[in-house]
């Protein structure tokens, strides 16, 4: 196992984001724990799948169904946020809740393999490159539920990800369940429709396309696009 320091891999952080230049490593020792990271993270042992969409068309549901449905190793990488838990929400399983200094602190230490502040409030969500690493290196499939500025710069970094981007059945559907959710407050809702559109128009990035016309559909339409992976030497093409 050969030792890093953190500024071997390139990791740059800006006011907005920060990223991890994955190349050339092969492990990284970071501080106490020791990462195994793949190149093309689409290892033997395992495989990275992105999942986007925008704000409202129900990911969290569609990811939390698929995770008990789908007969592929699946896990979900648990990402770090500075924003408030929702009623319902728990520490550890739908987000690491973090104070805003600590977010810094530890994105500074270069924890995140991405991060991003996708409203422009202030309020920070985080991919943990430790998380990720576990995943991949015990053979699992390892998702990241991620809005698309993330995921762009993890799909730089690993190429061979798996990448799918969630639709909904029409814009003024989205629009009309993000508004009457009630999760947010009014400025937040704003900002979130404003998203919305952003998002929608980066989803040719994204290998595939799934739309959530209803949660079971959307879920077994997932499944299948992941079982074309299986058994699939790395790197090879898609469907
Ligand atoms: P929410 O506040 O509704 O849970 O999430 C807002 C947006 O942040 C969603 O699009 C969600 O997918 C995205 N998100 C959640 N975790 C992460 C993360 O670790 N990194 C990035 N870039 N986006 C994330």
């Amino acid at each position: 196992m050969i030792g890093f320091k953190v500024q071997d891999f390139g990791i740059g952080c800006d006011a907005k984001s920060c990223t991890l230049n994955p190349e050339p490593f092969r492990s990284i020792h970071l501080r106490t724990s020791t990462f195994v990271l793949h190149p093309s993270m689409n290892s033997p042992s395992g495989k990275l799948v992105i999942i986007s969409g925008p704000s409202g068309v129900g990911k969290s549901t569609v990811v939390k169904q698929l995770l008990q449905d789908c007969e592929l190793p699946l896990c979900l990488s648990v990402s770090a946020t500075t924003r408030q838990p929702r009623q319902g929400e728990e520490e550890g399983k739908d987000y690491y809740f973090l104070q805003l200094d600590e977010f810094q602190r530890r994105r500074e230490a270069g924890e995140f393999l991405e991060c991003f502040e996708p409203y422009g409030n202030g309020i920070w969500y985080g991919t943990l490159r430790e998380t990720v690493a576990t995943g991949v290196t015990a053979g699992e499939w390892v998702i990241l539920e991620i809005e698309v500025n993330g995921a762009m710069e993890v799909m730089k970094a690993f190429s061979d990800a798996i990448t799918i981007f969630i639709l909904p059945q029409s814009t003024e559907q989205l629009k009309e369940q993000l508004a009457g959710r009630g999760t947010e407050d009014a400025e937040a809702t704003r900002q979130r429709l404003k998203r919305a559109d952003y998002e929608l128009s980066l989803k040719d990035r994204y290998r595939h396309h799934v739309v959530n016309t209803t949660v079971p559909e959307a879920v077994q339409e997932i499944c299948d696009i992941l079982n074309t992976y299986a058994n699939r030497p790395e790197g090879e093409p898609t469907v």
